[in-house]
């Protein structure tokens, strides 16, 4: 059996699990241990040399378990099956998504470099970004994904600190409104300003996608960043988060994650890896729930605009047409729309939804819907909102993996109620 062409959905239940290593057990136990046992000193002094990067490993070596912060099997396990879905050489995962993302921007920027990153990003990255960073002395740039390749190119040569672009970080689509970036574009713009002494990473956010429907690596991505939380964990029980990308940047990355001790626990890796078993199932059930469920929004009198990829593949723009076909291999299952009205006709809705809940978060079984403007988007500026199509009137769902039929009644006795 050749275990590399396999589809990752058949080896989620398997690989990397040795059960002759855990008395037969078929699945992986949770190793809640915090430090490991060495055979003898001098394997102890081994692990260390490869550990703390003093000796390369050689050939067939792979690194001892030494102490939960540096690694723990249900970790490893967990990091070499996400690896599988986006192709990746390496992965670290980390407590929360926001740990993912903060650890990676604090190893690849240092204070007075350039930060490109696309607008609106997620609410606790852009707060990182323009609060935290600012004080580093970082500087950051924005972009929305209107902007022109020309547009992006001449922010960064008039920010006066083009020679130090050290990260573009983006999020496509973007959240609520699924509007599309194109990562190759993205690299293009990387390539203008990599020079021998500063070659800046791209970084792509794929919570929104991942690690089914967009595959960031393939388009010129040097690394993924998720939270776990959502998709991947799936069923809103966990916080997590994971990075993924070349052998030589999770290096640095688990480097770094090693002295901020921000790993995930053993349990943490557990329930994901459980997780990642229905992930497929779990993923395309959702998307197809999403077809109907914007069928259903489109029509309704009551609902003014939907904001849905499959809209875009439909009745976008030519370049969003074909932006979906090379980057996207599905509409996914965020929906966001305009309801005819306000804040009041908003408000009326959500509180009248009954098998659908009223909470922020997304990507899990549950179907879920909440208000942008007062919720998730409460922290961007107002001027900013309106750009983003960030209104009184926008609705975002998540839809989840219920019978859609229900969904599709819950969603018009809410809407009728208005
Ligand atoms: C939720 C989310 C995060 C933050 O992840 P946590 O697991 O909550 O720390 C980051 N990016 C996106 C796009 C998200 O949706």
């Amino acid at each position: 059996m050749d275990y590399s062409k396999m589809k990752p959905e058949s080896l989620m239940m398997s690989y990397g699990y040795k059960p002759n290593l855990s008395e037969g057990s078929i699945k992986c136990p949770i190793f809640q241990t915090s430090t490991f046992v060495f055979e003898n000193a001098m394997q102890g002094k081994k692990f260390f040399e490869v550990a703390y990067g003093l000796r390369e490993k050689e050939e067939n070596e792979e690194l001892g378990l030494i102490y939960s912060r540096l690694n723990n099997p249900d970790l490893e396990i967990l990091e070499n099956r996400l690896c599988l879905w986006d192709n990746a050489e390496d992965c670290a995962v980390f407590e929360s998504g926001m740990s993912a993302i903060t650890t990676a921007m604090m190893e690849f920027m240092k204070p007075g470099d350039l930060l490109l990153y696309s607008k609106p990003l997620y609410g606790g990255t852009d707060h990182f970004i323009n609060n935290f960073l600012k004080k580093l002395n970082i500087k950051a740039i924005g972009f929305m994904a209107n902007d022109s390749k020309e547009d992006i190119i001449s922010k960064i040569n008039n920010s006066s600190r083009s020679n130090k672009l050290s990260m573009i970080h983006i999020e496509t689509p973007a959240n609520p409104t699924n509007s599309l970036i194109d990562i190759e574009m993205c690299n293009e713009i990387k390539s203008l300003f990599s020079i021998e002494e500063n070659q800046p990473v791209l970084s792509v956010d794929n919570t929104y996608m991942g690690p089914i429907w967009q595959h960031p690596l393939k388009h010129g991505a040097d690394i993924v960043l998720y939270s776990a939380t959502k998709y991947i964990g799936g069923h809103s029980d966990v916080i997590a988060g994971a990075c993924l990308g070349s052998k030589e940047l999770i290096r640095r990355v688990k480097g770094l994650r090693t002295f901020f001790g921000n790993m995930a626990g053993p349990l943490t890796g557990w329930l994901l890896m459980r997780s990642l078993e229905t992930l497929k199932v779990r993923m395309d059930q959702q998307a197809k729930n999403a077809v109907y469920v914007a069928d259903f929004l489109k029509k309704h009198p009551k609902v003014e605009k939907i904001y849905y990829l499959g809209e875009k593949a439909k009745n976008g723009t030519n370049e969003e047409k074909e932006l979906i076909k090379k980057q996207y291999a599905s509409y996914g299952a965020m929906i966001s729309f305009d309801i005819k009205g306000g804040e009041k006709e908003a408000f009326k809705f959500l509180d009248n939804l009954k098998l659908i809940k009223l909470a922020v978060s997304l990507g899990g079984t549950e179907s879920l819907a909440e208000h942008p403007k007062t919720m998730t988007h409460a922290d961007v500026l107002a001027s900013e909102k309106e750009i983003m199509y960030i209104t009184d009137k926008l609705i975002r769902i998540s839809v989840g993996v219920e019978n859609y039929n229900d969904l599709i009644s819950d969603l018009s006795q809410a809407l009728n109620s208005i």
